[in-house]
C-alpha cells in the first residue's frame, strides 16, 4: 500500500521497506510499530514546529501525538532548544562529576513538587519507576509490589506485567493473575508482584488488610494514561493514600506523563494527594530525554548512603540538565498552564459536542491537556471495562478520518491526545471542523 488514511505517503512506504530490513520491525520502540497500529506501516517524519508536524512525503499535520507528551511546548521550543545548544556548545555533556546546574534543577523540582523533599535524575521514565521500586523495597524490607492492570511504567523485567493483557486469560476480575508482557521475562519475577483492577478502593483494602506486611509499594499512575484516559473515581487516590500509608507501605506515583503536564506540581498537585515517591519523565525536558525519581527525604536517604545504588554514565548529562532547567523555567511563566488548560478544554469539550452532535457513542475523558475518545455506551472506569465496552474498531476509523484531514493522533485507542502550549485556538477550530466531518461519516455507516 501506498496509501495511509487515503493520503500519499510513498515515501514513508519505502522508507520502512528498508528499515525492516536493518532494524527489527522497522522502528525502534514498539508503540511506532505496525502491531501497534501503525498499519500499513509508521508514517516517517521529516520534521515538526510547533504544533505541527510534516511528514517525508510532504503532508502537514496538526501534532496532538507530540512524541507521546514529551513536546509540551510543540516541536522545536526555541528556549529549550537554544539552552542545549548553549550547554554542548560551550561545555560539553558528560562529565562523571557534578555540575552547579544539577542542584540548580533538583532545587526548582523540589518548589515545584511539595511531597518531593529530594530528587534523583536520569534519563527515562522506565529507569525511574526502577529506581522507586527499587528503593520501597529497600526501605520497607518488603517484597511485593501493587500494581494495576493496563498500565504501563516501563518496559523493565520487574514492572513490564499486565498492561494489556487479554481478560479471559488473566484469572478474575478483583484478582487478575500477573500476564508478562511477552516472553523473555525472568521466571519468579511475579511472585513479588500482586496486580488488581484501578479505581477499586474496597479490593485494595482487603489485599492491604490482608497481605499489606509483605507489601513494600503501591505503584500507580495518578491518571490513568496507559489505557486510553482513565480519571480517579473520587475518593479513591485518597483511599490509597490512607491505605498505603497506615500500613508502611510506600505509596509510588508515576507521574511520567501527567508530571509538569497537569500543572508544576503535576496530578499529585491538581488532585491534592500527597505521594512518598513520584517519577517524572516526559513533561520535565521539554522534549529531551531527562527523568527523575523524588520524594520523602527519609526514604531517599538510603540513596544518601550508598545502600541503595542508583547509577547511570548518563545521568544528569549536559542536555538532560540543560533541557530541564530550560523547560521548568518556561513551565512557571505565569498563566502558561491557565492557556494550556483553556485550549485543551476546548478541544475535549469540542470534541465531545461534535461527537454527540453526530449521534455516536461516544465520550471525552480528560483532565487538561491530556485526553481520549472513548467509543463506548458505558463508563470506563479500569483496564477491563474498557476491554469489554471500548469499540476498538470505530477508534480506528476515527483515527485514519482524522489523519485524512490532517489531524495526527495515535492510531491506539489506549493511547491519549496530547495537547501542547503551541496549539492555538485555531488548531482546535481546524481540528473540530476535521471531527465534525469525520465523525457524520462515522454516523452514517
Ligand atoms: N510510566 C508511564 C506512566 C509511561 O507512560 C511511560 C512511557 N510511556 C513510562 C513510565 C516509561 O517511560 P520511558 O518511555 O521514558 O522509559
Amino acid at each position: 500500500a501506498r496509501l495511509v488514511a487515503g493520503l500519499d505517503t510513498a515515501r514513508s512506504a519505502d522508507l520502512f521497506d528498508a528499515a525492516c530490513k536493518l532494524i527489527p520491525g522497522g522502528v525502534n520502540s514498539t508503540a511506532r510499530a505496525t502491531w501497534s497500529g501503525w498499519s500499513p506501516y509508521p508514517l516517517f517524519v521529516e520534521s515538526g514546529q510547533g504544533s505541527r508536524l510534516r511528514d517525508v512525503d510532504g503532508n502537514e499535520y496538526i501534532d496532538y501525538l507530540l512524541g507521546l507528551g514529551p513536546m509540551i511546548f510543540g516541536h522545536r521550543p526555541a528556549r529549550v532548544t537554544q539552552a542545549v545548544v548553549d550547554f554542548i556548545q560551550s561545555r560539553g555533556t558528560v562529565f562523571a562529576l557534578p555540575t552547579a546546574d544539577e542542584a540548580r534543577l533538583a532545587q526548582k523540582i523540589i518548589d515545584a513538587v511539595p511531597s518531593v523533599e529530594q530528587v534523583r535524575l536520569c534519563n527515562t521514565g522506565t529507569e525511574a519507576v526502577l529506581y522507586a521500586t527499587r528503593l520501597a523495597r529497600a526501605f520497607t524490607k518488603r517484597n511485593k509490589i501493587i500494581r494495576f492492570e493496563g498500565m504501563y511504567h516501563g518496559f523493565s523485567d520487574g514492572v513490564y506485567w499486565s498492561k494489556h493483557p487479554s481478560i479471559d486469560k488473566a484469572g478474575p476480575d478483583d484478582r487478575p493473575i500477573p500476564v508478562p508482557q511477552g516472553p523473555g521475562m525472568p521466571k519468579g519475577v511475579e511472585e513479588n508482584l500482586i496486580i488488581l483492577p484501578w479505581n477499586d478502593a474496597q479490593v485494595l483494602a482487603d489485599v492491604i488488610a490482608r497481605e499489606g506486611d509483605s507489601i513494600a509499594a503501591v505503584l500507580t499512575e495518578p491518571v490513568m494514561c496507559n489505557t486510553g484516559c482513565i480519571l480517579p473515581k473520587p475518593g479513591y487516590l485518597e483511599a490509597m493514600r490512607e491505605l498505603t500509608q497506615k500500613h508502611g507501605i510506600v505509596l509510588i506515583f508515576d507521574e511520567v506523563i501527567t508530571g509538569f503536564r497537569l500543572g508544576l506540581a503535576g496530578a499529585q498537585g491538581r488532585l491534592g494527594i500527597r505521594p512518598d515517591l513520584s517519577v517524572f519523565a516526559k513533561g520535565i525536558g521539554g522534549g529531551f530525554p531527562v527523568a527523575a525519581m523524588g520524594g520523602r527525604a527519609d526514604i531517599m536517604a538510603l540513596v544518601a548512603n550508598g545502600t541503595v545504588s542508583m547509577a547511570g554514565t548518563y545521568s544528569a548529562n549536559g542536555i538532560a540538565i540543560s533541557a530541564a532547567n530550560a523547560a521548568l523555567d518556561e513551565l512557571a511563566t505565569p498563566g502558561l498552564y491557565a492557556k494550556l488548560d483553556a485550549v485543551s478544554d476546548e478541544l475535549r469539550l469540542g470534541l465531545a459536542k461534535v461527537l454527540r452532535d453526530a449521534g455516536l457513542p461516544a465520550y471525552v475523558v480528560g483532565i487538561g491537556p491530556l485526553m481520549q475518545v472513548w467509543f463506548a455506551k458505558e463508563e470506563i472506569h479500569n483496564y477491563r471495562d474498557a476491554e469489554r465496552h471500548a469499540d476498538q474498531e470505530i477508534f480506528r476509523r476515527w483515527w485514519q478520518g482524522m489523519l485524512s484531514k490532517g489531524v495526527l493522533f495515535h492510531p491506539g485507542a489506549y493511547e491519549n491526545l496530547f495537547v501542547s502550549t503551541a496549539h492555538t485556538h485555531a488548531d482546535v477550530a481546524a481540528t473540530l471542523d476535521a471531527a465534525r466531518h469525520v465523525a457524520a461519516d462515522l454516523a452514517r455507516t
